[in-house]
């Protein structure tokens, strides 16, 4: 076996990476997979090829493992009591905040993300755990007057122990956002991170060796093999899972399947639209639909990126000038350039995938604005690059308005009717997000209500607001994340507990 590396070096990796072998993180320790051959997989940075890492993959041996581990400590760690557990929980979220411009590069290297936009992300991870941690004391059940005199109340219990499976594109955010509330409620957790972003959770759980007790907290990097193995393990009866719709009914599926009766939580994607009424000024329509497409935060690769715009046909040609001009002064760069805008995709074969949705875009007979090809560049020859490609006259059945591509591709239909409109944006198996911009508050206002998606802005995009909980409807999932407390209590059953007193008794 090579030498492994200590999870917290991670966070001083050059960016050609080191190739060195990082184990999984399982009961309060660095752990050797148990899977032989085939058991470590290169971990990638997409930007320059090279190999960052030897990540050792999760076997069905080593998530029995995490998950005995967290069953065992999990009881005690219940049995801390709330603010106990807050505290920990804050502290872990101050040290992540602190190493969060590490983190971010680490991210950005992992991911392909420029670094700006993870180190920010990452930022925001640590603020989570912090603030998880000021409301988690909030957690309560409810008292009933069920009957005169009786005592009838409710109790917020953990399940035990939480599965967590994340999406690639904010290793960071998505590892806290997770790991916070379900914790705070008092179970273990064990996380499976994507196979393409395994290295900042494993870091993250290192941070908390002094906090957590053994065992609390465990990551098993690892495919679908490693994933379904958790999703599916009896000992595990509150899934929590952000992806693709694909994986979410294959997860539902096997979760099913296991003869075990399991909770889900489903953060899915999203093919969401911004909707442009004709009375807005063009300035402001235009910085909305390149914020909104987060083709320079994330190269678009976000569940409530606007990835479809829908817009009035009179300010049609007047917003799309001024969208090519802004999103062709992206700076694309390597991920690990402050200065950089935009970064590359998270592997060659997802840029692939996505220079395949320039080509259908084009066959659909849409007319190709600006981007859709890699850049000149040559220092980003080697990587996964693609410049941020704007279609308008895109038909409403074409591909690419219709299937997610988590990258960066805009897809333009404009409407004269403004029924017809909501009926577009409507017209979708998806639900996630959906942004309406107009200055008449009744059109606005009836617009968010008719579109059935989960979270939906009005004059305002591409933004979360801690508390208010997110989500989708319709195939983009079932549950929701960030709303605080509410976030906590998804992560307890509620208990209901009734003393009868009689009246003698009572009087
Ligand atoms: P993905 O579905 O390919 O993978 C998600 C996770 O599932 C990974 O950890 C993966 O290893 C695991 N997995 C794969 N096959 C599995 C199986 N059979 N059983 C169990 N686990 C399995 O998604 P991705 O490419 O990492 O992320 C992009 C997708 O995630 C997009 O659809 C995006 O919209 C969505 N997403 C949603 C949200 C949200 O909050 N709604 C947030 C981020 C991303």
């Amino acid at each position: 076996m090579p030498e492994m590396t200590a999870h917290a070096d991670l966070l001083d990796l050059p960016s050609g990476g080191a190739g060195a072998d990082i184990p999984m993180w399982i009961d309060g320790r660095a752990v050797a997979s148990a899977g032989g051959a085939g058991a470590v997989r290169d971990d990638v940075n997409p930007s320059t090829g090279s190999v960052l890492a030897r990540v050792h993959q999760a076997s069905a041996a080593d998530v029995d493992r995490a998950v005995a581990a967290a069953a065992r400590s999990q009881l005690a760690w219940a049995a801390m009591g709330v603010h106990e557990r807050a505290a920990r929980l804050a502290e872990w979220g101050r040290r992540v905040t602190e190493a969060a411009p590490r983190l971010g590069l680490l991210d950005a290297r992992d991911s392909g993300t420029a670094v700006a936009s993870m180190a920010a992300s990452a930022a925001k991870g640590g603020k989570f755990l912090q603030t998880i941690a000021g409301v988690a004391p909030e957690l309560h059940g409810r008292t009933i007057p069920a009957t005169p005199g009786g005592l009838h109340f409710t109790e917020p219990a953990p399940w035990g122990v939480v599965a967590a499976l994340c999406a690639y594109n904010h290793p960071t955010l998505f590892t806290c956002m997770k790991a916070a509330p379900a914790l705070a409620a008092g179970n273990s957790v064990v996380l499976k991170p994507a196979e393409q972003t395994p290295l900042s959770p494993l870091v993250i759980a290192s941070l908390a060796t002094d906090l957590l007790p053994d065992g609390v907290f465990n990551v098993v990097p690892g495919g679908a093999a490693a994933g379904e193995a958790l999703v599916t393990h009896p000992g595990v009866p509150r899934v929590s899972f952000t992806g693709s719709l694909r994986t979410g009914l294959a997860v539902q599926a096997a979760a099913g399947a296991s003869g075990v009766l399991k909770s889900l939580t489903l953060e899915l994607g999203g093919k969401n639209p911004i909707l442009i009424f004709d009375d807005v000024d063009p300035d402001s329509a235009a910085a909305a639909v390149v914020k909104g497409s987060n083709f320079a935060r994330v190269g678009g690769q976000s569940c409530g990126a606007t990835s479809r715009l829908l817009i009035h046909e009179d300010l049609r040609e007047a917003v799309l000038e001024r969208v090519v001009e802004s999103t062709e002064r992206i700076r694309i760069g390597m991920p690990d350039d402050p200065s950089a805008d935009m970064g590359c995709m998270v592997s060659h074969a997802h840029r692939d995938r996505i220079l395949g949705f320039v080509d259908a875009g084009l066959a659909d007979g849409g007319r190709l604005l600006t981007g859709g090809t890699a850049p000149d560049d040559p220092e980003l020859a080697r990587g996964a690059f693609v410049r941020p490609a704007v279609f308008d006259g895109v038909d409403h059945g074409a591909t690419i308005a219709r299937t997610e591509i988590f990258g960066p591709v805009l897809a333009v239909t404009s409407f004269t009717d403004a029924a017809a409109a909501v009926a577009m944006a409507n017209d979708t198996p998806y639900g996630l997000t959906a942004s309406i911009w107009s200055n008449d508050i009744d059109r606005a206002l009836g617009a968010a209500r008719a579109i059935d998606a989960g979270y939906v802005w009005v004059n305002d995009v591409e933004v979360r607001y801690p508390g208010l909980p997110f989500g989708g409807l319709k195939q983009s999932g079932i549950g929701k994340e960030l709303g605080l407390v509410d976030d906590i209590l998804s992560y307890t059953r509620s208990k209901a507990i009734s003393i009868a007193i009689t009246p003698a008794r009572s009087a």
